[in-house]
C-alpha cells in the first residue's frame, strides 16, 4: 500500500487495518482524528480540508518512512481526508504495526505529530453563526494529551479511548475528537490551477478506489502560502510562527511599502502601521501599492486597506501619528519586531532607544540617492545598536530625504525588500541573519560592504538616558506651548521681506544646489542641513531664524528637529525657493 495518501470519501478503517495486518506483529495501533463541533469557543457546523497534494504526499511518505526507521516497526500508513467533512467524520487515520505495542504507540504518535507540523494541509471551519475561517491549529500539534489518557469530554477537548488486548495480537485503537490536523491559515490551491492539477495527476497515486481523483479546483478568495510553505525551512511550523508574530512598520513610504506588501503576503499575524503623512503624487514612483486616486489620504489608512485587500487574515493596527518620545514606548510595546522605514534620523534614534529599553529587535534601513544601508539591531541578544556606532551624533546625518536628494523608485524598493527578508529570517529563525554588522549597498556599482559593529559597554545607559531626556523635552514642549509661538512655517514674498521682519536667513541646501541657484538675497548664511543638525547649532539661537531650502520640506523637517531641541525661534519658509522664484525674479 502507499504509506500516505488523501481521500475524498470517508475513510474505511476496516480495509486499512487489513492492509496493515502482519502476522509477525503483536502490536497494532491506530489513531483516528475526528471533526469536532467547536473550536475556540465557536460552534463548528462542518469543515473543509485542502492539501497541496504533490508536496503533501511526498512529505507524508517521508514521515511514515522516518517512523518505521526510527521505531523499528514493521508497517505504518496514514490517510487524510480532503474536501467537505461533517461533524464526527474521520479526518485523519494513522496505523502502525509493530512487534511490540510500545513501538506501535510511539510510531503512531510520531506520525500524527509530524503530519500536523510538516504536511501542507489546511482546514477551513464553517461556524454555526455563518462565519468561516481558515484556522491555525499549530498548537494542537504541540505535545499534549496522549492516547492513553482516558477522557470523555465530548465537546470539550480530546475524547480518547484506547483498547488494548495485550496478547500475542495486541489491538490498540484510539479515538480522538481533536482538530485533526495542523494548518496554517492558508489556502493550498494556488491560483495557477492548471499547474497544480497537472502536478497532482503526474504524481504517483496508487491508492485504492476510495481515493477519487482531484476534483476541479475551486477558486476561493483565501490566502495561499503554499509557495513559501514548500520551503522546508518554513513549512507549517514556520507559517505558524509568522501567524503568531506582531510586527511594527514605522513609515509607510518607499521603504515601508515593500515591507508591508511582503509581510502581509507572508501571513504575519498582526501588522502595526505608523505614518502621520498623507500621500502625495510625487510618492507614487516608489510607493507602488498606492494609486493616484489615493493622493491626499493618510498613508497609514491606505496601507491598512491595501493589507486587507492583499491578505484579510492579517490584522492591522493603524497609528496615524508622528512617533515621539511620549507615544513610541506604548506603541512599540505592542509588537515583537520593529522595522524602521523612516527617512529621518531623530525617529531612528528614538526607535533605537525605545527598542534597547524594551529589548526588542529592530531592523533599520536608510537610503540616500543610489545607495543605502541596512542594520539589524538585537537588544534581545545584547547586540550593538545605533548609539554604539554613533555615540555622539544623536541626530546627525540628515543629509537629505527623498524629496530633496532625489531617488529612483527601485532604490528604496530594494532596501525595503531586504528589510522584509531580514524580518522573515528573524521570525523564522533562518540562518545568515545580519547580526553585528552594517550592510552598505551601492546600487550604481553594485558594490557591497559590511561594517562590523561592536557593542559599546555603556550602550544601554546611553539609550536610556537619551530616551528619558527626549521624554521630558516632549512633555515640557507640550506644557509650554504659547499661543503666540512662531509657527513652524511662514510665507514670505521675498527674502528681503523676511529680513525686514527681523529674521536671519539660513539656506540649508547642499553646495551643489547653491552653485546652480544662489540664495536670492544678501546677508544670508549657508549651512547645509547635515551641518545644521549636527551637534550644537552653529548660530545664535536667540534671534528669529528662517530656514530655506528648495521646496520647503527639508527646512520644515530641520525646523521640527531644532524645535524638538528647544530652539523655539526657528521657522521654515513655506514652499521654499520654488515659491520665491515664482514671485521674485532671482
Ligand atoms: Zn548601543
Amino acid at each position: 500500500m502507499t504509506t500516505f495518501r488523501f481521500s475524498r470519501t470517508p475513510i474505511d478503517v476496516t480495509s486499512l487495518r487489513a492492509e496493515l495486518a502482519d502476522p509477525t506483529c503483536g502490536g497494532y495501533t491506530s489513531f483516528e482524528g475526528l471533526v469536532r463541533n467547536h473550536n475556540e469557543g465557536l460552534s463548528v457546523g462542518h469543515l473543509e480540508y485542502e492539501a497541496f497534494e504533490p508536496l503533501a504526499v511526498k512529505e507524508g511518505e517521508r514521515i511514515v518512512a522516518e517512523a518505521i526507521e526510527r521505531f523499528g516497526i514493521e508497517r505504518a500508513a496514514c490517510v487524510h481526508r480532503v474536501g467537505d467533512l461533517a461533524i464526527g467524520e474521520m479526518a485523519v487515520w494513522v496505523g502502525a504495526s509493530a512487534r511490540h505495542r510500545d513501538e506501535a504507540f510511539r510510531a503512531c504518535r510520531y506520525i500524527i505529530d509530524e503530519v500536523k507540523h510538516r504536511v501542507p494541509i489546511w482546514k477551513k471551519e464553517h461556524y454555526e453563526n455563518g462565519d468561516s475561517g481558515w484556522v491555525n491549529c499549530e498548537r494542537c500539534a504541540a505535545p499534549s494529551a496522549d492516547a492513553d489518557t482516558h477522557a470523555h469530554g465530548d465537546t470539550q477537548g480530546a475524547h480518547t479511548h484506547a483498547n488494548s488486548h495485550t496478547h500475542a495480537n495486541s489491538h490498540t485503537h484510539a479515538n480522538s475528537h481533536t482538530h485533526a490536523n495542523s494548518h496554517s491559515h492558508a489556502h493550498p490551491q494556488s491560483h495557477e490551477h492548471g499547474h497544480n492539477a497537472t502536478a497532482a495527476s503526474e504524481s504517483p497515486r496508487v491508492g485504492p478506489q476510495s481515493f477519487s481523483p482531484m476534483s476541479a479546483p475551486r477558486a476561493p478568495l483565501a490566502s495561499d502560502y503554499s509557495r513559501q510553505m514548500a520551503l522546508k525551512e518554513v513549512g507549517a511550523r514556520g507559517q505558524g510562527k509568522l501567524r503568531a508574530s506582531r510586527v511594527l512598520v514605522v513609515g509607510c513610504g518607499g521603504l515601508g511599502v515593500p515591507v508591508i506588501s511582503y509581510l502581509a503576503g507572508a501571513g504575519i499575524g498582526c501588522l502595526g502601521l505608523v505614518d502621520g503623512d498623507r500621500l502625495e503624487a510625487s510618492n507614487l514612483h516608489r510607493q507602488t501599492m498606492y494609486a493616484l486616486a489615493d493622493v491626499g489620504n493618510l498613508k497609514a489608512d491606505l496601507a491598512a486597506a491595501r493589507v486587507k485587500a492583499l491578505n484579510p487574515e492579517v490584522e492591522t493596527r493603524i497609528h496615524a501619528v508622528r512617533l515621539d518620545a511620549t507615544n513610541a514606548p506604548d506603541i512599540v510595546s505592542q509588537y515583537d519586531l520593529v522595522i524602521d522605514c523612516t527617512d529621518n534620523f531623530s525617529t531612528k534614534f528614538l526607535l533605537n532607544d525605545v527598542c534597547v529599553q524594551q529589548r526588542r529587535p529592530v531592523i533599520f534601513s536608510s537610503v540616500y540617492q543610489y545607495e543605502g544601508q541596512i542594520q539589524v539591531v538585537r537588544p534581545d541578544r545584547d547586540g550593538s545598536c545605533l548609539r554604539c556606532i554613533w555615540p555622539e551624533a544623536t541626530r546627525d546625518g540628515i543629509v537629505g530625504n527623498c524629496a530633496e536628494a532625489g531617488v529612483l523608485g527601485p532604490v528604496p524598493g530594494t532596501f525595503g525588500s531586504l528589510q522584509a527578508f531580514e524580518a522573515l529570517k528573524l521570525l523564522l529563525d533562518l540562518p545568515g541573519q545580519l547580526g553585528q554588522e552594517l550592510l552598505v549597498l551601492d546600487l550604481l556599482t553594485m558594490s557591497t560592504s559590511r561594517v562590523r559593529t561592536k557593542r559599546a559597554a555603556t550602550c544601554p545607559d546611553h539609550a536610556r538616558s537619551a530616551l528619558a531626556r527626549a521624554q521630558s523635552e516632549a512633555t515640557n514642549r507640550r506644557s509650554t506651548v504659547q499661543p503666540d509661538e512662531l509657527p513652524l512655517e511662514i510665507e514670505f514674498g521675498s527674502l528681503q521681506a523676511a529680513q525686514e521682519a527681523g529674521f536671519q536667513i539660513i539656506d540649508i541646501r547642499e553646495p551643489h544646489e547653491l552653485a546652480k541657484i544662489p540664495t536670492p538675497a544678501k546677508n544670508t548664511r549657508h549651512i547645509p542641513m547635515a551641518g545644521l543638525l549636527h551637534g550644537t547649532p552653529p548660530f545664535k539661537p536667540e534671534g528669529k531664524t528662517l530656514l530655506l531650502c528648495a521646496s520647503g520640506k527639508r527646512s520644515l523637517a530641520a525646523t521640527q528637529e531644532l524645535r524638538s531641541r528647544g530652539l523655539t525661534s526657528i521657522t521654515s519658509l513655506r514652499g521654499g525657493l520654488a515659491t520665491l522664484n515664482k514671485r521674485v525674479p532671482a
